[in-house]
C-alpha cells in the first residue's frame, strides 16, 4: 500500500501502481496487502509478503516482456481509413462515441485483427498483464425463472436437479481454495429461493473464516436486503448479467422487466459490491445496434469485470434451433469493449471455450480479454448444471488449471488470483 488520498487508495505492485476500490478502510501505507479485483481480502505481515514478493519477481518481469514482445509481433495489420482514425482516437485516450461503436462493428472483415490487435495494446497500456483466473461452482440448478434461453429454466421438465448441502458448499470451496490456491470464487445457482439470507450468509461466513478470498455470488434476481445481508457477511462480488439491453427482447426472453435487473445491479455496484456484468452475445434476432447498445450498458454500468457470453441454443428450450454469432463477431465485440473500457477486466467466459474450443481462448486474450474461469463444481453435479449444451468438465480440474496456466504462461500473463509457479 502507497498511499490514500481523497479516498483513493493506491498499492505498488512491482512498480506497477494500482487503484482499490474498497476494503482499505483499516490498512494503511506501508501495510502489504493481497487484493482481488480492486478489494483487500487479506493483509500480509511484511516478512511473508517480502518473501512472496521476491518469489514472484524473476516470473513478474519474464512474464512483462512476453507479454510486451507478442504485442510488437501483433501490431503489422492494416485497417479502412475510417476504422483506423476511431482507433487512433482511442488509443490516444478518447471515449469512443455510440457512432464510433457502430463504425467499428460494422467495420469490413478484414479490419478485425488491426481492431484486434488495438485492444490487446490498450489492455497491456492499462491494465497490465495481470490475468484474474476465478473459480465457480454451481451449488444448484433449481431455479424459479423460466428464462427462454436457459437450460435450467423452471419449465424443463427433463433436468435431474440438485442442491449442494451447505456444509458441502464450505467444505469444498474452502478445500479448492486451500488445495489449487483460488483467491476468487463464484458461487452460482439459479433462482433458488430455498437458500434464505441466512443460509447464505452462514456459507459465505464460514469460508471467509477459513480463508480469505473474494467470495462472488452469482444467484439472479434475489431481494436487495439479501444481498445487504450478504456484503455484511463479507461476500464482496455479485456477477450478474443484464443478458440483453434490448428491452421488449428482455422481457420477451425473461418475463420480467430490463429495469428491475439493470437497477440491481446498479443498487449492488452502490452497495459496494465488485460486480461482474455484460450480455449474452448473439440471442436470436439480435441486431448490429443492439450489439452497440449491449457493449454501452456494459460499460455504463461501470463493472469491475465484464463478461459477455455468446449464446448456445438449448435442446431443452424454446430457443433450441437458434444459432450462434460467429467467432469473428464475438472478438470484434470483445475488442470494441476493451476499446471503449479500457480500465476493466474482460472474461473470456466458459461458454466461449465450449463453443468456439480452446485454441479461440488465446486469440480472445489477445484482442482485450484478459481473465478466465475455471470450473470447479463437483464432479458428481457437474453435467446437471446444463444451462448450455457440451459445457466442458474435466475428469481433473488440476488438468484445466494446468492447460490455462501454461496458455497464461505462453501469452506473457501473470495470473493474479491463484497462487501457482509460473
Ligand atoms: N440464475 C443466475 C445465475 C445463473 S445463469 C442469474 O440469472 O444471474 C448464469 C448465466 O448463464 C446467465 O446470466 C446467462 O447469461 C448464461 N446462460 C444462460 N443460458 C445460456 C445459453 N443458452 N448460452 C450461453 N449462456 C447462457
Amino acid at each position: 500500500m502507497l498511499s490514500i488520498l481523497k479516498g483513493r487508495a493506491i498499492i505498488d505492485y512491482f512498480g506497477d501502481k494500482r487503484e482499490l476500490s474498497s476494503g482499505f478502510e483499516n490498512i494503511k501505507p506501508g501495510d502489504y496487502v493481497v487484493a482481488q479485483g480492486g478489494i483487500v481480502i487479506e493483509t500480509v505481515p511484511e516478512d511473508a509478503a517480502k518473501e512472496i514478493l521476491e518469489a514472484w519477481r524473476e516470473a513478474f518481469f519474464r512474464l512483462k516482456s512476453a507479454d510486451e514482445a507478442l504485442l510488437l509481433k501483433n501490431s503489422g495489420n492494416e485497417a479502412s481509413a475510417e476504422t483506423k482514425t476511431i482507433i487512433e482516437a482511442a488509443l490516444s485516450g478518447k471515449t469512443l462515441s455510440k457512432t464510433d461503436v457502430q463504425t467499428l462493428l460494422a467495420s469490413p472483415a478484414a479490419d478485425l485483427a488491426f481492431i484486434c490487435s488495438a485492444a490487446n495494446t490498450l489492455r497491456a497500456r492499462e491494465q497490465g498483464n495481470s490475468a484474474c483466473v476465478h473459480g465457480i461452482i454451481e451449488f444448484s440448478n433449481f431455479c424459479a425463472s423460466s428464462c427462454a434461453y436457459c437450460g435450467i429454466n423452471a419449465a424443463n421438465p427433463g433436468l435431474k436437479r440438485y442442491r449442494m448441502e451447505p456444509k458441502e458448499i464450505i467444505e469444498h470451496t474452502v478445500d479448492v481454495s486451500k488445495r489449487l490456491g483460488f483467491k476468487a470464487i463464484v458461487l452460482q445457482s439459479g433462482e433458488d429461493d430455498s437458500y434464505d439470507a441466512k443460509t447464505l450468509s452462514h456459507i459465505a461466513k464460514k469460508i471467509l473464516k477459513q480463508t480469505p478470498m473474494l467470495l462472488i455470488m452469482s444467484i439472479g434476481e434475489r431481494p436487495i436486503e439479501l444481498y445487504r445481508e450478504l456484503y455484511a457477511s463479507g461476500v464482496r462480488g455479485a456477477l450478474i448479467r443484464f443478458e440483453t439491453s434490448n428491452k421488449s427482447r428482455y422481457s420477451k426472453l425473461h418475463n420480467s422487466p430490463l429495469e428491475e435487473r439493470v437497477s440491481l445491479i446498479k443498487e449492488l455496484k452502490k452497495m459496494g459490491y465488485a460486480v461482474i456484468t455484460g450480455s449474452l452475445a448473439g440471442l436470436p434476432g439480435e441486431t448490429a445496434d443492439d450489439s452497440a447498445e449491449d457493449i454501452l450498458l456494459s460499460a455504463s454500468l461501470s463493472p469491475e469485470m465484464h463478461s459477455m457470453g455468446p449464446f448456445i441454443a438449448h435442446r431443452d428450450t424454446p430457443l433450441k434451433d437458434a444459432a450462434s454469432i460467429s467467432l469473428e463477431t464475438y472478438l470484434k465485440e470483445t475488442a470494441v469493449l476493451r476499446l471503449l473500457d479500457p480500465k476493466k477486466s474482460i472474461l473470456v467466459p466458459s461458454a466461449f471455450e465450449t463453443l468456439y474450443g480452446f485454441d479461440a481462448v488465446k486469440t480472445a486474450l489477445l484482442s482485450g480479454a484478459n481473465s478466465m474461469m475455471i470450473n470447479l463444481t463437483p464432479k458428481e453435479y457437474g453435467g446437471l448444471y446444463s444451462i448450455y449444451p457440451g459445457k466442458q468438465h474435466y475428469e481433473e480440474v488440476s488438468a484445466d488449471v494446468e492447460r490455462k496456466l501454461s496458455l497464461l504462461n505462453e501469452l506473457g500473463r501473470a495470473p493474479t488470483d491463484i497462487g501457482i509457479k509460473v
